[in-house]
């Protein structure tokens, strides 16, 4: 199978027709995507048919198809044990979408300081960024230059490299030091900012804007998608990099699959939701990759990582391996489409 055989209406991925769209709940709270509250009439002392109702009411509501989400399972931070706080993700029982609620109201606690590795030695920096080459090669397949915005670069590995392919780059990160980092370093614009989908409102338009594993760390996932596609030059493209709720490994691990990430990633996207909700604004041709180097990193690091993690700290490197192990037997199933731990979507007009 190639990279990029899972094509639009070709994917073999379980759809979810127009017909079964809902709109957007009236209690919809755009900043959480919560719907809770009680309705103004609510009686002082409602009887049991009226409590029932708040509590559905409660609910979080799907940011993708409005639908009210049941809750899916309870998670601790296990990959930085910032604190011993459990969090609740909601699953969507029309649309798949997974969602962290209510998302704390200290989120940036959770990203400490050494949360990005800014290293400048230059032997570390060499190879961070040759790490990321497959992600400038999977871009080169749909644009060859021109001006390219990135989400979330972090230390800016791959925005090096499509610096120096040619492409006009910038970023919009949340990091100061990152940004900092970046238009010291590659002397490309930056917005710092919490708020990206503000940014590319004001932003100029580009040829590509890319999401490498960012889009499941927004509040509003479904107002980038939207900011993106309105960014866009006519013949422009977006990458979306990001785990997939549909994987082996998801399915085995639950709370313990360490791409789940609570309480940092606030939504796992199934690969249809991505599509159709890009379609919405108008990005109608997907190509979707569960094959691609990165995705297959992804899958052995989530064994090993998930296993790592669960393991008492004086084991930890030994259980590694035996995660590392539990990769390699399972690849060739992780291989096989809707399973890889992770996807990228390809979306153009
Ligand atoms: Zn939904």
């Amino acid at each position: 199978m190639t990279a990029f055989t899972e094509r639009f209406g070709a994917d073999g991925l379980r759809s979810v027709s127009n017909q079964k769209m809902k709109p957007y709940a009236h209690h919809h709270n755009p900043s959480t995507g919560a719907s809770c509250g009680a309705p103004n009439n609510t009686p002082r002392y409602p009887d049991r048919v009226d409590a029932l109702t708040i509590e559905r009411d409660c609910l979080p509501r799907c940011w993708h198809c409005g639908a009210a989400m049941r809750p899916l399972l309870t998670a601790v931070d296990r990959n930085r044990r910032v604190s011993e706080a459990t969090f609740s993700y909601h699953r969507c029982a029309d649309c798949g979408v997974i969602s962290l609620s209510p998302v704390p109201a200290d989120l940036g606690r959770y990203y400490p300081a050494d949360y990005i590795d800014l290293k400048q030695d230059p032997e570390g920096r060499a190879r961070r960024t040759a790490a990321e080459r497959y992600k400038l090669d999977l871009v080169l397949r749909f644009a060859r230059r021109g001006r390219l915005l990135e989400i979330g670069p972090g230390a800016g590995g791959f925005l090096e490299l499509a610096h120096s392919a040619g492409f006009e780059v910038e970023a919009v990160e949340q990091d100061e030091a990152c940004c900092r980092y970046i238009e010291t370093v590659l002397a490309a614009r930056t917005y710092c900012t919490t708020d990206p989908v503000s940014a590319l409102d004001q932003a100029a338009r580009y040829d590509v804007i890319t999401l490498w594993h960012s889009l499941e760390h927004l509040i509003h996932p479904g107002a980038m998608l939207a900011a993106a596609a309105g960014a866009l030059t006519p013949g422009g493209v977006v990458l979306v990099a990001t785990p997939n709720p549909t994987a082996l490994q998801f399915r085995v691990l639950r709370s313990r699959w360490t791409h789940l990430d609570a309480p940092r990633h606030l939504h796992l996207i199934p690969p249809a939701v991505v599509r159709e909700h890009a379609a919405r604004f108008g990005l109608n041709r997907c190509t979707l990759t569960f094959t691609d180097e990165g995705t297959r990193n992804w899958n052995a690091f989530g064994w090993r990582n998930s296993v790592r993690n669960a393991a008492p700290p004086t084991l930890a490197d030994p259980w590694g391996t035996i995660g590392g192990a539990i990769g390699r037997l399972l690849k060739p199933v992780e291989r096989r489409s809707t399973r890889a731990s992770t996807y990228t979507a390809i979306l153009k007009r």
